[in-house]
């Protein structure tokens, strides 16, 4: 496999990068990324522990997850007496996960947005729980929670809220394509 290392240039692509990989494998993935970074692009299992301070069961572990995607890749790396098992970043796997999640994530908001222009949403104006119609209809329009009439809700602000979601996401997915 033919392995393309992060450049310099990459600061967008390795800023997301950085918070999907928190957000998905946990801050030992994060500690291993920018070891990884730092230090040209790789990590070898046999000085894991001293370089990193991380145990290497726990390592191992979570390098194994992040290879699942092939943001890392395996590799051996000869030096003047052994021979160390290292795990390479892949910059262009690391890109393409990256506008995949990004791309996931603005599906959900875009339905989500779509669902609240097409519907008529109640909500409480005790607790603030958000009904749909066909639920509010069940419940005779009063809340579960403490039995409120429910009032039809604004939602406009839910509405701009996720509209800007979306394009902050769109400027990202746009930025990253261009790399
Ligand atoms: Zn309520």
């Amino acid at each position: 496999m033919v392995v393309t290392l992060p450049r310099k240039e990459d600061n967008a692509l390795l800023r997301i990068a950085r918070e999907i990989i928190g957000k998905t494998y946990g801050e030992i993935a994060l500690q291993l990324f920018d070891y990884m970074l730092e230090n040209n692009g790789y990590v070898a299992e046999e000085t894991l522990t001293k370089d990193t301070g991380i145990k290497s069961n726990e390592g191992r572990r979570v390098l194994q997850k992040m290879s699942e995607e092939a943001i890392i890749v395996p590799g051996k790396l000869k030096t003047e007496d052994s021979t160390l098992h290292i795990w390479v970043l892949n910059r262009v796997a690391l890109k393409s996960f990256v506008l995949n999640r990004l791309k996931k994530a603005r599906e959900k908001l875009e339905a989500r947005l779509n669902y609240e222009r097409d519907n008529i949403i109640y909500e409480c104006p005790v607790c603030g729980r958000r009904y749909s119609f066909e639920e509010a209809y069940l419940n005779d329009f009063k809340c579960v929670n403490e039995g409120a009439d429910l009032l039809e809700a604004n939602n406009d602000e839910v509405i701009s809220l996720l509209e800007s979601k979306i394009k902050e996401l769109d400027e990202k997915i746009a930025e990253l394509s261009e790399l």
